[in-house]
């Protein structure tokens, strides 16, 4: 570590809880909102309760904020704006790093108070926290690169200016899946581009975000800037924001249902808008694939987050020559896989959030069954505390079942067969979402063919594994608009500004 980077390091009341119980981790992290600087409670004092997937247990109460209270959140996030926009860029990412450098010096109880409220094994949650702190250390360093440019007009008797200046107030709507890395990579670049912002967790999993706004807070981070808001009315508290001129942006991941009452609920004050929603990812296996690599991969785009990602393989298509070999290989690696809580160590598969999206899970595979697939390991609940589901893989699976069309969201591996290159492309694209594709094959150019024909926003090639901070994430068609990380994120927080300037 440089002498830098230990100036820019804080502690956090999260750092001297390594080694105690889960209690103690929840007890380091506020459980009020986050409003003006203060933490305070819910203006009529209700709260919320959070649950730990793995047992079905509550964890603790947190704050359940009203619209009333989200209106105060956005009164701060307002007050902010102005001054937080003059801000000089260094500061800005300073602020960032210092941030960053707390979050990756939590890494181990930040991971296991993750893994408390979300359900993933604790290996994978310390990827997410490195990759949530890689997003503001990203956005601290793309701070200072805030360009304009100076072009001579076309007729050439004025020049033109242009500069980049921050939308203003936001609001940002995240899910349960990935809270803290979803959760980052919205604040890192609002608060990098010079906008304040009022975060609304998912009810499900808000000590994540609750435990950002304290790590902000230390790292000097001005009052108003950052507001969390956690709640059970979600459109109860977000309509009021969306109607409310002064905010400028929102942006949200979630499902597209959702997304789309945003976007009709964002018109009325045409307000800027990002939106990360659903997938149902096409992994296409060619006759010539590596199938190290693909089964490899096809375990990191299923099995990563239990299936809970956006981004998860949903229809696999395996060219007939290597199905069996592709099918069997797969159910080994996910048969050898260990579910159960994932706080225990050598635990792989964590429980799915809640009952409800287990017992939809369950009904997806029993109807694909019922309509004739194959199911080779899994496929069924047991009875035990905790809502966890057993990796299941399904074959010759109809056309028409639901678990076709439906974004899967769990341990679940679809595959199917083709044989023709075209008719695979026509299938992977029949859907209304476009979030990302995978393909496999050694032949370059097929596989430059097939990435150009995907009707999505990324596609993995070789490879089963797409986050990065430092690349564009986002989809076309149904998953949504904007791009989140890369030299993109950033822009989706700015407003360019023309000066014309008459000589
Ligand atoms: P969700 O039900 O749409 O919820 C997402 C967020 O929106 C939560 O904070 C939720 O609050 C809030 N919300 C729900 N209904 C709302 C409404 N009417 N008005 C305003 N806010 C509302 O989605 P989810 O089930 O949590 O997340 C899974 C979905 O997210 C999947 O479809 C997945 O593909 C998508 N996702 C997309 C990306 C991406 O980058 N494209 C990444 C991750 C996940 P409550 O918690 O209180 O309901």
């Amino acid at each position: 570590m440089t002498a830098t980077d230990t100036a820019l390091e804080q502690t956090s009341p999260l750092s001297a809880t390594t080694g105690v119980g889960p209690r103690d981790l929840v007890d380091a992290v506020p459980h009020e909102l986050f409003i003006g600087g203060q933490w305070v409670p819910a203006g009529d004092g209700a709260t919320l309760g959070v649950e730990n997937p793995a047992t079905g247990q509550r964890l603790c109460e947190v704050s359940d904020a009203s619209a009333a209270d989200g209106l105060r959140a956005l009164d701060a996030a307002v007050a902010a704006q102005e001054a937080w926009a003059a801000t000089a860029p260094r500061e800005r990412a300073d602020i960032l790093m210092r941030a960053y450098h707390t979050m990756m010096a939590d890494t181990e109880p930040l991971a296991r108070l993750l893994t408390l409220e979300m359900g993933k094994s604790v290996a994978e949650s310390r990827g997410e926290v490195r990759y949530a702190a890689d997003y503001l250390r990203w956005f601290g360093e793309e701070v200072p690169r805030i360009a304009g440019a100076w072009r001579i007009n076309g007729p050439g008797d004025g020049r033109i200016i242009t500069m980049q200046q921050p939308v203003g107030p936001c609001l940002l709507v995240t899910p349960w899946n990935a809270p803290l890395a979803l959760a980052t990579r919205k604040i890192g670049p609002a608060l990098a581009a010079g906008c304040t912002a009022v975060v609304k967790p998912a009810a499900q999993t808000p000590l994540n975000t609750l435990y950002l706004a304290d790590v902000f807070a230390r790292a000097g981070l001005p009052a108003g800037v950052l507001n969390v808001v956690t709640t059970t009315n979600a459109a109860g508290l977000t309509g009021p924001l969306l109607a409310d001129d002064r905010l400028r942006k929102v942006s949200f991941t979630g499902s597209t249902p959702v997304g789309k009452l945003l976007l009709e609920q964002a018109a009325g004050n045409v307000l800027r808008t990002s939106m990360e929603l659903g997938g149902n990812a096409p992994f296409v296996v060619c006759q010539d694939a590596d199938l190290d690599v693909a089964v490899s991969a096809a375990l990191t785009a299923k099995m990563r987050n239990i299936g809970e990602a956006c981004i998860a393989a949903n229809r696999f298509f395996v060219h007939a020559t290597v199905a069996d070999e592709f099918v069997a290989r797969l159910t080994a690696e996910m048969a050898a896989l260990r579910v159960g809580d994932g706080s225990e160590p050598g635990v792989n598969v964590g429980p799915l959030i809640d009952g409800r999206q287990r017992a939809r899970l369950g009904a997806l595979v029993d109807e694909a069954v019922a309509g004739g697939a194959n199911l080779h390991i899994g496929g069924y609940i047991d009875a035990q505390p905790g809502y966890f589901y057993p990796p299941t893989i399904l074959t010759d699976v109809p056309d028409d079942a639901r678990i076709r069309q439906e974004e899967i969201f769990g341990p679940v591996a679809v595959v199917n067969t083709f044989t023709d290159e075209q008719a695979v492309m026509q299938a992977a694209n029949d859907t209304p979402y476009g979030l990302v594709g995978y393909v496999f094959t050694r032949d370059l150019s097929r596989g430059v063919r097939l990435v150009e024909q995907l009707q999505t926003g990324m596609v993995g090639l070789n490879r089963g594994f797409v986050s990065d901070a430092t690349a564009p994430f986002g989809g076309v068609k149904q998953s949504g608009t904007g791009r989140e990380g890369g030299f993109e994120g950033i822009r989706e927080y700015l407003e360019t500004k023309y000066v014309a300037l008459g000589l």
